[in-house]
């Protein structure tokens, strides 16, 4: 490890999109004493799995509003980042039954709050945008114009090389073993080689796998 690799403002553990997506924020922010420590490779992990949906349509109204920040990214990648991340603004349809009718309207309704673009639209509607679906089951459908689908790992290659052109280093194959913590705060990593990197801020990035870093802290 370089000795410039034991010191960071930032260590971020985890190159998925979050982990990605916050170094290139931090990047544009003009920090860039950042460490990404990701222990496999850029986008291994569930981002390469993903699906790939793009939309804002979430029922927890802070989610919805992060998508609605996050989907003006996706809208002017080719600017930001000067290449197809593989997002395709198809439009985004869900639809209920009418048990669910009342709570899709609240969840519309809740979503448009919080600046997401939405709106609710009838069976003849989706059948003429899709005249080989079985509707019979719906009794409505939500309907985001500026949803549609994307390519996760793309999209979390062009955020780790975008924060990587404003000097932020990516550190693939680098496994954090433990948080160090100092009374109450939190003061850098350790890796699996014993090294440690010593930060001021430690951004938790590593999704489904962070139980192991946050239990012994209690959270
Ligand atoms: C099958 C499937 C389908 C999905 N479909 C969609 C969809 O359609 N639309 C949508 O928006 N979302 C979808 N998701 C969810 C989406 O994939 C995730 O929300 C997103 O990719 C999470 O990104 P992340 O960076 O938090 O996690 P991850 O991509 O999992 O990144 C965490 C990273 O941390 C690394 N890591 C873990 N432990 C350590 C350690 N100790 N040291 C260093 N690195 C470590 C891992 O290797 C991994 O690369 C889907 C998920 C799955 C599994």
């Amino acid at each position: 490890m370089s000795e410039q690799d034991s010191t960071a403002s930032v260590v971020i553990i985890g190159g998925g999109l979050e982990g990605a997506a916050t170094a290139w924020a931090l990047g544009q922010r003009g920090i860039t004493d950042v460490v990404v420590c990701e222990r496999d490779t850029v986008g291994g992990g569930m981002t390469g799995k993903s699906s790939g949906i793009v939309r804002c349509h979430y029922g927890v109204s802070s989610l919805a509003a992060m998508a609605a920040v996050g989907l003006e990214v996706f809208e002017k990648a080719e600017e930001i980042f000067g290449t197809d991340i593989g997002f395709r603004q198809t439009g985004y349809v869900v639809g209920v039954g009418e048990a669910n009718l009342e709570n899709l309207r609240k969840s519309l309704a809740a979503q448009r709050e919080v600046g997401v673009q939405t709106e609710e639209i009838d069976v003849a509607e989706v059948a003429r945008m899709w005249p080989t679906a079985d509707l019979e089951p719906f009794a409505a459908f939500g309907w985001e114009e500026r949803g549609g689908y994307g390519d996760a790992y793309q999209t979390a290659q062009a955020f780790a090389a975008a924060a990587r052109a404003t000097g932020i280093r990516i550190r693939q194959g680098t496994t954090v073993t433990e948080l160090i913590v100092d009374g109450d705060r939190v003061t850098g990593v350790r890796l699996r080689d014993g090294s440690t990197i010593s930060a001021d801020t430690v951004v938790v990035a590593t999704g489904v796998w962070s139980k192991p870093f946050l239990a012994p802290h209690g959270i």
